[in-house]
């Protein structure tokens, strides 16, 4: 069994035989970089789906444009790759990279690595609350989630 580490949700979690995960880090182009992957990938399939494009958060004070992260299908294999931008505030940063941590957790079918983490540091009713407010909720809040969790372990917030 391979293991991968979500670095920056602090997990580490198992990948079955035909998933792959890449953290590709920190890049100055997200178009870029998701060209070089699509190049990367095509000699041996067209990728089946850009799962959700690119990602972005819009509020109102702050408009970030990041990350990005791939779905490419080869032989029944799944490829997740994830990069961002590099924000200069370590919590934004964190919580850009948690964020689409989350995103791979969920296309990789391993989401509740997550829940039993927070069981080891919450309480019980506290993660079921979490489970209900997800239940409800989209595919960008669940990420958010991710994220915020991310920063609440650090005592960031
Ligand atoms: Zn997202």
């Amino acid at each position: 069994m391979k293991w991968v580490r979500m670095k920056a949700l602090g997990i580490t979690v198992p990948l079955g035989k035909n998933k792959f995960y890449s953290d590709d880090g920190h890049v100055d182009d997200l178009k870029k970089h998701n060209e070089i992957l699509i190049k990367k990938y095509k000699g041996n399939s067209i990728p089946t789906g850009d799962a959700f494009g690119q990602c972005y958060l819009a509020k109102e004070n702050l408009n970030l444009y990041f990350n990005n992260r791939k779905i490419f299908s080869i032989n029944l294999r799944n490829y997740v790759h994830i990069y961002y931008s590099k924000f200069q505030d370590d919590p934004t940063d964190i919580f850009i990279r948690s964020h689409e941590e989350t995103h791979a957790l969920e296309k990789l079918g391993k989401l509740k690595y997550l829940f039993l983490d927070m069981l080891k540091n919450s309480d019980i009713g506290s993660v079921i609350d979490s489970i209900l407010f997800l239940i409800k909720n989209e595919e960008e809040e669940l990420a958010d989630f991710g994220a915020v969790y991310a920063l609440r372990k650090r005592g960031l917030i």
